[in-house]
């Protein structure tokens, strides 16, 4: 058998695992080999590359990355799909010593037997931010890759300042990388059909603004400033720097009006503020 999985295989390899898919694990498998040449295509899958993918369920995405990758990492937590996996690229015509399955809870990984080099899934949609932010800072050799979360997410990953999605996730996100949108995805390739909408995040890596010091202590502000996203920053960041004056004293040595709200910066500028914070 050669190609990618349709919707009849799909639900017949389910059936015979015994898996109904749950919200728990946000288990909407992808039905259409399309959608999932799409994706690999939009994140410039190449034969040298090494592709991870997070969740691979029952194997859509998996497949379409062995047709075009070096090869290929999949994390799964479920055992049941994890174990399929390796059968079903077999069955597909794809050699499985190519495919590297790691049964585990893809927040707890935090090193690989290789050093993947793309990052394509489709999400659990419940983690799928800090999965996402947790992968970028764990494996560097990570250059780009295109994820699908809900599209609430992925307009929140790739926001610009002063807009209603801009948040910590934005900021953060692009620590290590420039986000954008890479296309919506219709609810009907799913099985299930979820009850949200799905959108395509690209990334692609640049060098990280400064060291894991000055990342931590960003990292502390930008949750300060979007813990209370309505308030003035030097109320917001009042408790962080001990009080509302040393917060506005640190800000106004960062060159940066304390009575802005954190939606109006961007991360030069968190950051500008950590400097500021760390010479104080
Ligand atoms: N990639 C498949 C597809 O597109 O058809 C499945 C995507 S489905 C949205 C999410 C997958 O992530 C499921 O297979 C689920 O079992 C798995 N999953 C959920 N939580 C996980 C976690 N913490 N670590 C690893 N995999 C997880």
């Amino acid at each position: 058998m050669t190609g990618l999985l349709g919707a009849s295989e799909i639900r017949e390899i389910a059936g015979r695992l015994g898996v109904v898919p749950t919200k728990k694990l946000g288990q909407n498998f992808v039905v259409d080999a399309n959608t999932c040449r799409r994706i690999v295509k939009s994140a410039d899958v190449t034969d040298t590359d090494i592709a991870l993918e997070i969740g691979p369920g029952l194997g859509s995405l998996t497949l379409a990355l062995l047709e075009t990758a070096a090869s290929v990492v999949v994390i799964e937590i479920d055992a049941r799909l994890a174990t399929e996996l390796p059968l079903t690229a077999e069955r597909h015509g794809f050699n499985p010593e190519l495919l590297t399955v790691i049964t585990q809870d893809a927040l707890t990984v935090n090193e690989l037997p290789m050093s993947p080099t793309v990052l394509v899934a489709n999400l659990p949609y419940n983690i799928s931010v800090p999965v996402l932010l947790n992968f970028l800072a764990k494996f560097p050799t990570l250059r780009a890759g295109v994820v699908m979360v809900q599209s609430e997410v992925a307009d929140r990953l790739a926001a610009k300042p002063n807009t209603k999605s801009y948040g910590s996730p934005s900021v953060k996100a692009n620590w290590w990388a420039d986000m954008s949108l890479a296309g919506t995805v219709g609810r009907t390739i799913f099985w299930p059909i979820p009850n949200v909408d799905s959108a395509l995040v690209k990334f692609v890596r640049h060098p990280t603004p400064g060291d894991e010091a000055l990342r931590k202590a960003t990292f502390a502000i930008i949750e300060a400033a979007f813990a209370q996203r309505r308030k003035m920053l030097r109320g917001a960041l009042s408790e962080l720097f001990g009080s509302s004056a040393a917060a506005s004293e640190i800000m106004v040595r960062a060159g940066i009006d304390p009575t802005l709200r954190g939606e109006a910066l961007e991360l030069a500028q968190f950051i500008a503020i950590a400097n500021a914070a760390q010479s104080a």
